[in-house]
């Protein structure tokens, strides 16, 4: 349909303006009070100080509101430490499909401001700079397939909200790696090595860099990002997505 065709339409009758989230009626279209009392609900769980990821039952605290994962006690990870809007599941599950998959990206704007919430919570941040944004790249034979790269577009409303620059042409993925999906973690690592290459190190030399993606799994492409732009000379890494899934120990 033309798009006058559907001006003319709202026009006559305006779109009842409701959740993005959940599709509940909602005044200006904003994020509804029930969803935002989950966000809410989240915010105050504990989460990994490292990987930011929730735990999906019952941890004791390390300490007073330190807690740290398995992963991360193991892990020497080359990013400083990540963090994302909420848990992968329920409704933010269902929104980021939407968002992905199915093309909604009118989602965007409303996903960025609950990263930049994440962000902004955590006080980490507020004692160090971010220079520089980098979204997670797709292959190019995956941004033929689905046509628009979801992490650049959530880079570009997350840099427009902390007024940081946001590079799209410094990290490139090569080659397709298999899906990830069903992998263990050594074998998602073993997958993504080398997948990723940075162009212009000189735009990253020294710099502190956010890394943009949608969903946090086991953090093995923002330990191959992390990896590569260090050593394309990055000083510090940061990770930031709109979800992150929970860890079990
Ligand atoms: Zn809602
Ligand atoms: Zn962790």
């Amino acid at each position: 349909m033309s798009s006058i065709w559907n001006d003319f339409l709202n026009l006559i009758f305006p779109p009842r303006p409701e959740c993005p989230f959940c599709g509940r009626m909602s005044s200006r279209g904003d994020v509804c009070g029930p969803c935002r009392d989950v966000l809410r609900g989240y915010r105050r769980e504990t989460c990994c100080q490292c990987c930011g990821r929730l735990p999906a039952g019952r941890v004791e605290p390390d300490g007073p509101g330190t807690l740290l994962c398995g992963d991360c006690r193991k892990r020497d990870w080359p990013f400083v430490l990540a963090r994302s809007g909420g848990p992968y599941e329920g409704f933010l599950r269902e929104v980021l499909h939407r968002f992905k998959y199915a093309g909604q990206r009118g989602l965007a704007p409303h996903l960025a401001s609950l990263m930049v919430e994440a962000f902004r919570s955590e006080p980490y941040f507020s004692g160090v700079r971010v220079d520089l944004i980098l979204p997670v790249p797709l292959s190019g034979e995956k941004l033929r397939q689905r046509g628009f790269n979801q992490a650049a577009l959530l880079a570009g409303e997350v840099g427009n909200l902390l007024q940081v620059a946001v590079d799209r042409g410094i990290l490139s993925k090569d080659f397709e790696t298999p899906s990830q999906a069903g992998l263990n973690r050594s074998a998602r690592e073993a997958n993504l090595a080398g997948a990723f290459s940075v162009r212009y190190p000189e735009r990253l030399y020294g710099r502190n860099v956010l890394i943009i993606d949608d969903v946090f799994t086991t953090g093995s492409t923002l330990a191959a990002v992390a990896a590569a732009i260090r050593q394309g000379g990055a000083d510090r890494v940061f990770g930031l997505s709109v979800a992150s899934v929970r860890f079990f120990k």
